[in-house]
């Protein structure tokens, strides 16, 4: 394949292992050496994740719980969240069914001005049922420091349902 051919991810998994003079020979077997090194790349990765543990930055009972339950790189993007609960309040606004409906209210710096953005939050106590309208946790798997700042407001910092 010319260089022309090639995708970009597809040069950087062959950097290393292949160049324009290699022979179809060479390159089956330089394939099968960049699988393998893909391979433990990816397992030492693994390992480090488990190996390695990341302080926590509160006092909250769910942050040793995302500790123990996430990998390192989950893990970071929560405390994210969990740093950014100074930037937050919560407001409680009222009771809907079985719905508490909350106001959080995020200051927020955009180009280079502090500005509040109001965030809903539905909480079903009862069933520990918690919805942002940010919608975080429909995306990427993580709660947003909106829920998180609900949570905080009643006081149930202690654990989230697994
Ligand atoms: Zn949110």
């Amino acid at each position: 394949m010319s260089t022309t051919q090639r995708s970009e991810s597809m040069n950087s998994f062959f950097d290393g292992y292949v160049n324009s003079k290699t022979t179809l020979k060479q390159f089956v077997e330089q394939y099968d050496n960049a699988l393998k090194d893909k391979i433990e790349k990816e397992s030492k990765a693994d390992f480090n994740s488990f190996n390695t543990t990341i302080a926590c930055i509160s006092r909250f009972g769910f942050e040793s719980q995302f500790q123990k339950a996430f990998t390192n790189e989950k893990f970071k993007e929560i405390q994210t969240e969990i740093s950014s609960l100074m930037y937050c309040n919560a407001f409680f606004e009222r009771n809907d069914g079985l719905n508490s409906i909350f106001w959080v209210i995020e200051s927020k710096r955009v180009y280079d001005r502090n500005k509040d953005i109001k965030f809903k939050v539905f909480f079903n106590e009862k069933d520990f049922e918690i919805q942002c309208a940010g919608c975080l946790f429909e995306f990427k798997g993580i709660l947003c420091r909106h829920i998180l700042c609900v949570l905080q407001l009643t006081g149930k910092t202690e654990s989230v349902p697994s």
